[in-house]
């Protein structure tokens, strides 16, 4: 017997952080807002997906929202929830674009799959390969000495991996809050992410300073459309670049392969449009030689669980992942925290379908709207 998706509901909901932040693009200064979907089917299961969206990668909750609820719910409704690529089919032909939206769908659906298979997504996949990421803690804070004490406190718990925004503030800044990193804390795992920050002119005077620093890798120096300044880069530094603004799915993927924009490529699920569409990213990634990472936008504990979820089958993706959100950003999330962050990794989660509990209390808090 086929099951039937009988209703969908979507949360504007918004999310105190915990600290200011600010980036090479974009800044945050008090709260996230998101857009929580839940799929109610016939035979009585509930599906969550999370879209989280940031400006600076082309959308906004309330873009996202209109989405959803005019272009995907309605090719939707009716359907057999378990069919997953075609209702991915189904909404690739509804609307271009808005990988958020496509990928808050996707992930309720594989909860629902997981949820009547009583299994993990990941078993659904083909199984994990770990079943912890270590994880990266970004530095962004526009107070450094908050942020120097909250990664001196994290290194002592075990975290050894710290990602630090760059771009934002000057390049003498810049040196100076990386060189009191280096100083603080040996034997970190230190990584540059300019989110788009750098201009061509003058961008590899800039990193061949900050390669003096030894970083693990330079994420997105230069803004999406600089791909031919960026492969210029890579071939000039001798610290691997990363893609992340410049790549959102496999078809950039083998673009920026075939150019050499880059060396490693960070994985977002909203980015790409979900878990379907991030192994297809990887496997393209995984055949040109470069490795993968799990990036976030905004995403809470729904959507970190669908990535951490595909994310652990993948051999390739060895960089680590950026899933701390739930555990370090929101003051509080809509679900407990599945993850369990701590000791510098989080843990795949291992209940049936995404493997969480929604706390209502909080979803209710924290709704702006329902559509
Ligand atoms: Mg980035």
């Amino acid at each position: 017997m086929t099951d039937r998706i009988d209703a969908i509901t979507l949360r504007l909901i918004e999310s105190r952080i915990r600290n200011a932040r600010s980036h090479g693009s974009g800044a945050i200064s008090r709260a996230v807002r998101r857009v929580i979907v839940t799929i109610a089917t016939a035979d009585g299961l509930t599906g969550w997906g999370e879209a989280a969206p940031w400006a600076p990668f082309g959308n906004i909750a309330e873009t996202t929202l209109a989405a959803l609820d005019s272009a995907l719910r309605p090719v939707l409704l009716g359907t057999d929830p378990a069919a997953i690529t075609a209702r991915m089919v189904d909404c690739a032909h509804a609307v271009a674009f808005h990988p958020e939206a496509k990928s808050a769908v996707e992930m309720a659906l594989w909860d629902i799959a997981g949820q009547r298979a009583d299994a993990p997504v990941h078993a659904l996949l083909g199984g994990a390969v770990r079943d912890t990421i270590p994880l990266s803690f970004s530095i962004a804070d526009p107070d450094f000495d908050a942020d120097l004490a909250r990664a001196r406190a994290m290194f002592a718990q075990g975290h050894r991996i710290l990602k630090v925004k760059t771009g934002f503030s000057g390049h003498a800044e810049d040196m100076r809050r990386l060189t009191a990193l280096r100083d603080a804390l040996p034997g970190l795992d230190l990584r540059v992410d300019y989110n788009q920050g750098l201009d061509p002119f003058d961008a590899l005077v800039r990193l061949r300073d900050i390669e003096r620093l030894r970083p693990t890798f330079i994420e997105q120096p230069l803004p999406r459309g600089q791909e031919r300044a960026m492969a210029g880069l890579a071939a000039a530094l001798d610290t691997p670049i990363m893609a992340d603004e410049s790549v959102y799915d496999a078809a950039e993927m083998l673009r920026a392969a075939r150019d050499g924009i880059a060396d490693c490529v960070s994985i977002k699920l909203g980015k790409c449009g979900g878990i379907g569409p991030a192994r297809a990213l990887d496997a393209v990634a995984a055949a040109a030689g470069w490795p993968t990472y799990g990036g976030t936008l905004w995403e809470g504990g729904i959507a970190l669980a669908a990535a951490a979820h595909v994310l652990s089958t993948l051999p390739n993706m060895t960089l680590g992942c950026e899933f701390y959100m739930p555990s370090y950003g929101l003051e509080h999330d809509v679900v407990g925290d599945v993850l369990r962050a701590g000791g510098g990794f989080v843990r795949v989660p291992d209940g049936s379908g995404l493997g969480i509990m929604i706390d209502e209390a909080a979803l209710e808090a924290q709704t702006v709207a329902i559509v």
